[in-house]
């Protein structure tokens, strides 16, 4: 637990989680993010490659921003008070809106209502 973290920045909108496997093999990873994606419904963990200054390679799990809800949710609360900053998404949430183009509801991930208007369809054409 204590090697993990939660990359907030309201700012840009931007939340993801990453945890660092570093120590384990690529395969090994591999079976965990596996492992992760069936038990959580709907999750998206994917790996990334990380390289020290030794250029030597690692591989740590990396949770994007539509999936970091889903994995807290599972997650919990945090068991220790120590690491309740890695719980703090400053308000981030699933936000229902309506879509100013079509009037349809639309599912998004954000800081505020006001990040997203359109649409995932309206906003191609
Ligand atoms: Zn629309």
């Amino acid at each position: 637990m204590g090697d993990g973290c939660l990359n907030c920045n309201p700012k840009k909108s931007v939340i993801s989680i990453s945890l660092a496997t570093n120590g384990f093999s690529k395969t090994d990873v591999e079976k965990l993010i596996c492992k992760l994606n069936c038990k959580i419904e709907g999750l998206n963990a994917s790996i990334q490659e990380r390289k020290n200054h030794k250029r030597e390679k690692s591989f740590i799990i990396y949770i994007g921003s539509s999936s970091v809800l889903k994995f807290l949710d599972y997650v919990g609360e945090p068991f220790l008070k120590s690491f309740s900053y890695k719980w703090d998404i400053q308000g981030y949430s699933e936000i229902k809106t309506i879509c100013k183009c079509c009037n349809r509801e639309f599912i998004h991930y954000g800081f505020n209502k006001e990040y997203r208007v359109k649409c995932s369809e309206c906003r191609k054409k």
